[in-house]
């Protein structure tokens, strides 16, 4: 997985010469920001920079090819009606929210397809209602047939709790 580090142009402070080397560098902040000690190559000055990790979401590609910036908003519209009615609490949809965020920006891709989020909400969905699970299944997943409907129902009494 490629570490999404945003890129940086280093420019010396002392000279302005783009021409600077890493001489040391460490993750900082529990690994959030990575810091470095650089030299410049034209006036041999020293200085540090600190570079965030850029953890940013990656678009979504949907069924007919087309392109989207992910939307949380609209993940949320969707947990919310399958779960309409449902007893979940807020709290237990905004960490299924949380968790699923937070699995597609560590999958470092920039681009992911909707399905993929579909399955995430369907995993999430799976552990705290199974009504809601099936709702979403239902919709989401457009099933061709009524026995592939049954097997994911099959699926979900076998290993139902
Ligand atoms: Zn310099």
């Amino acid at each position: 997985m490629p570490l999404p580090w945003g890129v940086l142009s280093v420019h010396c402070p002392f000279c302005g010469a783009d021409d600077t080397k890493v001489i040391d560098s460490r993750l900082v902040a529990e690994g959030d920001s990575v810091r470095r000690r650089r030299e410049c190559q034209a006036c041999s000055e020293r200085f540090t920079t600190f570079e965030t990790a850029e953890l940013v979401m990656p678009r979504i590609v949907k069924r007919d090819g087309s392109r989207e910036p992910f939307n949380e908003d609209k993940l949320r519209d969707g947990l919310q009606k399958a779960l309409e009615k449902r007893p979940v609490s807020i709290e237990e949809i905004d960490s299924s929210l949380n968790r699923i965020t937070h699995r597609l920006r560590s999958t470092g891709e920039r681009e992911l397809p909707s399905i993929v989020v579909g399955e995430e909400v369907m995993q999430e969905l799976r552990k705290i209602d199974h009504v809601a699970y099936v709702r979403f299944a239902s919709v989401y997943m457009d099933f061709q047939d009524i026995s592939e409907f049954q097997d994911e129902i099959r699926k979900l009494t076998r290993d139902g709790d």
